[in-house]
């Protein structure tokens, strides 16, 4: 009688789970050799209207390019980490997503990124905050795992460190895009001097940029990338460089990246509670990155998605802002790029 009930129980939750996942974004492969990758170019407010359409164009193909360069490693037997950089720095190219070339004006008008990756293989990070010379961040934050003692570096001192490991270094006018600054001078004419105190509160369209790969090997790997907020002061940092807010990857559970109002994925820990939910509460993928995006980050008012990929080859993509953009290729099966909702 228990058994069955528990059976019962167990189904009912397995239902949910699916009910969720769908409603979501999540989806279900669940294959011993399943390898994947899931890209996200940002969330926010986007309206079909705001977004014209040879820019929705330009920013489908991006993101099918970045899935492709990723994809085919995997495809080939390649390293989930090799994968999820090599989509990102594809969008770190790019002028259309906040994050290397496309990044946001701080306050100051400069550019300050960041950028992390985690290797779910044995929870080896790197991560830089605040740099301004770094053509791409992930490949610095990646010497700093692989070439350093160390999981973080900042400012001059990340510099510094990108100088002696060969990292590519450009003028900080390098980022600037017109689209930018008049987003930057928007945002300050429509400010109230009380924003000032809250930059964020002048712009919520979030445009970093990630992946999570899972490779046929079974290992799993986490980047994030982003330019922060506009109209960011005082060396503010978010949670994109942050292990465990906007990155994480760990083989026993899931690999994630964020993107959304950093304080909040700071303060919740976000890409860490997804595969501590699934490790702890066994929970799967989609039932975790929902509580965690949908009702939890979202009771508390941050606004964001994630994306996310585990073990199995199971994806998650919740989101609880208008649009995120997001794409996925898991083994054989078409690419398939997301911006709203629906489509
Ligand atoms: N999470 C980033 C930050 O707070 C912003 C974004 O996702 O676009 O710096």
């Amino acid at each position: 009688m228990w058994g069955n009930c528990m059976r019962l129980y167990g189904a009912s939750l397995a239902i949910v789970a699916m009910m969720t996942g769908l409603l979501t974004g999540g989806v279900s492969m669940a294959d011993e050799n399943a390898y994947g990758l899931v890209i996200h170019g940002g969330a926010g407010t986007l309206t079909r209207e705001n977004l014209p359409p040879e820019t929705e164009a330009a920013i489908r193909k991006a993101l099918g390019d970045a899935l492709y360069a990723g994809h085919r490693m995997l495809a080939g037997g390649g390293d989930s980490m090799d994968a999820a950089i090599a989509a990102v720095v594809i969008l770190e190219d790019s002028p259309l997503f906040n994050a290397g070339r496309g990044s946001v004006y701080t306050w100051e008008e400069t550019h300050e990124l960041d950028a992390s990756l985690m290797d779910g293989r044995d929870l080896s990070a790197g991560a830089v905050a605040a740099v301004r010379n770094v053509r791409n961040p992930i490949l610095l934050a990646r010497k700093v795992m692989e070439d350093s003692p160390h999981v973080m570096l900042a400012g001059e001192g990340a510099e510094l460190f990108a100088r002696e490991a060969g990292v590519e270094l450009v003028d900080n006018s390098w980022f600037d895009t017109d689209f930018r600054l008049e987003q930057l001078h928007k945002a300050k004419k429509e400010s109230d001097p009380s924003a000032m105190l809250n930059p964020l509160a002048l712009d919520n369209k979030f445009g970093t940029v990630g992946a999570v790969a899972l490779d046929r090997h079974g290992n799993l790997a986490a980047a994030t990338s982003t330019g922060g907020t506009t109209g960011k002061r005082w060396g503010r940092v978010g949670d994109s460089p942050i292990i465990g807010a906007g990155t994480y990857a760990d083989n026993a559970s899931c690999a994630v990246s964020a993107t959304g109002h950093g304080e909040y994925f700071i303060r919740h820990t976000v890409a860490h509670d997804v595969c501590a939910r699934m490790a702890y509460r066994e929970e799967p993928l989609s039932v975790a990155a929902d509580y965690v995006v949908m009702d939890k980050l979202d009771r508390a008012g941050g606004d964001g998605g994630v994306i996310a990929i585990d073990a199995r080859g199971n994806i998650a993509m919740p989101f609880n802002t208008e649009g995120m953009y997001r794409g996925y290729r898991v083994g054989s099966d078409d690419p398939v790029v997301l911006i709203f909702r629906d489509q």
